[in-house]
């Protein structure tokens, strides 16, 4: 975006928190007001509205300066007092959700309430996910301890909310950024991987660019082609759920073709259709049918003359562009639209495809006019098979619907689960076989003496802790051993 002359009310705001953070320092031992000054570099970067901006520039002075509300609204309005209130909030709602009391019904499900909070103005979670990402961008200046639970946190919390956003690029910062942190040996060893992987398709890919660039310039179709190069964290995560058989990931390399228009996409898809064969049940069509987070693109796996896999995904510019910055690319190209539709509570500028937010917002404007809301048939539906449930300290874990008290266990940590001798959910005392639900506070008891059984095998579902607990197993004296895998076997056969 070209540079335009900052405007008088963002100099303005500049000058007001330097002032109110004067004296203190970051833990990286710079002036508190490097850490503003890059969320705001980050907001223009996302192309968000001056509001957004000075909020931005202002997010941590009334939790940590003598600055008041009052004060911000007398100097910049209302509506930048209401977003830095809405951070404020966002954070002290992570300590507790005391402050959303207020307005909120009764309900276990923080997160839920935490979204509530925030459907007033999406633009406060901008906010918050700038303001997450310059502090993971300086994460390494933190005792390690910290450091570890920001990025769990980041890992569970705010990079799939980029997703839901369909922030990409975002997300893929966010994840990989705590990924290196959460676990740093896996980190780097994927990393290699996929620089080898890249090396060794360099030929190949150039051969394959050149192939297909010829045959589009036959047909006359005007596009850009590039390399995507896959995020370690997605890796990651995808070769848990292929049980780490490299093989099985097709998208490792993909080619990325950008075109004018929608026509133009499905003829690229034909022209490489026509080059190479593709793979069965590869051709994914998400403009027809576009993800819940609005992404739209054409995907297809094909299978070149000499035996090699390659995605391909095309999309025209503005889908490229949305798939990247998402909703901040929506709030760029409406800006003047979206500050008016904002005063009048209306965001009808949205993708049809983020009509969630619109449910968010209704919802907490019914529930501050004091009417009475079902949150049961809200059909927020933010992370699909997803629950999020909380350790009685309110860390805040995602596992999938279904998930048992021993997947909550070695999601913490594998030295929790596998001294694990009973659980509390809600307070009360539960048994291992307690499916967990949205909202549970779940509380793992230990014992030092325990050991980890293979009946465990059992009660488990996610493959994150049936590895950890199958490592555990395996290094049991002998004549355990043989009932292990007994056992083991057993179980399998059902
Ligand atoms: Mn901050």
């Amino acid at each position: 975006m070209a540079k335009e002359r900052e405007p008088e009310r963002v100099k303005r705001a500049v000058e007001v928190a330097r002032a109110a953070h004067e004296g203190q320092l970051r833990k990286t031992g710079e002036p508190y007001i490097v850490h503003p000054l890059a969320v705001k570099k980050i907001l223009e970067e996302w192309g968000m509205d001056e509001d957004t901006i000075i909020a931005g520039i202002l997010h941590d002075t009334v939790e940590d300066t003598e600055l008041t509300l009052e004060d911000i609204k007398k100097e910049f309005g209302e509506p930048v007092a209401f977003l830095v209130d809405g951070v404020t909030k966002l954070s002290t709602a992570r300590n507790g959700m005391r402050d959303i009391d207020t307005y909120l019904p009764a309900t276990k499900d923080n997160f839920l309430r935490l979204m509530i909070a925030l459907g007033d103005d999406i633009r406060v979670l901008i906010i918050k996910l700038a303001d997450r990402l310059h502090n993971l961008r300086t994460l390494s200046a933190l005792p390690p301890d910290k450091q570890k639970k920001i990025a769990k946190e980041t890992l569970e919390v705010f990079a799939p909310l980029a997703d839901r956003l369909n922030m990409g690029l975002l997300r893929v910062e966010l994840a990989d950024l705590s990924f290196k942190y959460v676990d740093p040996r896996r980190f780097e060893e994927l990393k290699n991987l996929i620089t080898k992987y890249n090396k060794s398709a360099e030929k190949t890919l150039a051969k394959i660019r050149e192939e297909v660039a010829a045959a589009l310039k036959k047909e006359k179709i005007r596009f850009e082609i590039s390399g995507r190069v896959k995020s370690v964290y997605s890796l990651h995560k995808k070769l848990a759920k292929h049980n780490q058989n490299i093989n099985e990931i097709y998208d490792l390399t993909a080619l990325r073709i950008i075109v004018d228009d929608i026509t133009d996409c499905y003829l690229v898809l034909g022209v490489i259709h026509s080059l190479y064969t593709p793979m069965e049940g590869r051709i994914k069509d998400y403009i027809a049918m576009p993800k819940q987070n609005g992404y739209r693109s054409l995907h297809t796996t094909v299978i070149t003359k000499d035996k090699h896999i390659v995605e391909f995904q095309i999309r025209t510019r503005e889908m490229h562009e949305y798939a990247e910055r998402g909703l901040a690319a929506s709030f760029y190209y409406n800006e003047q639209k979206v500050t008016e539709n904002y005063k009048k509570g209306k965001i009808e500028h949205l993708p049809t495809n983020l009509l969630w937010i619109t449910e968010l917002q209704n919802t907490a404007a019914k529930l501050r006019e004091g009417k009475k809301v079902d949150l049961k048939k809200l059909k927020i539906n933010l992370f699909a098979d997803k629950i999020f449930v909380y350790t009685p300290k309110g860390d805040i874990l995602d596992l999938p619907k279904g998930a048992l008290p021993l997947d909550f266990a070695y999601k913490l940590h594998s030295e929790i689960g596998d001294h694990v001798v009973g659980v509390k959910i809600n307070g009360k005392m539960s048994n291992l076989n307690k499916k967990l639900e949205q909202g549970d506070i779940v509380e793992i008891l230990t014992s030092k003496n325990q050991t980890p059984k293979s009946s465990w095998l059992d009660r488990i579902i996610t493959s994150h802790a049936r590895t950890k607990l199958m490592r555990a197993l395996r290094i049991k004296p002998p004549e355990e051993r043989v009932t292990t895998i007994k056992k083991a076997s057993k179980t399998k056969k059902k």
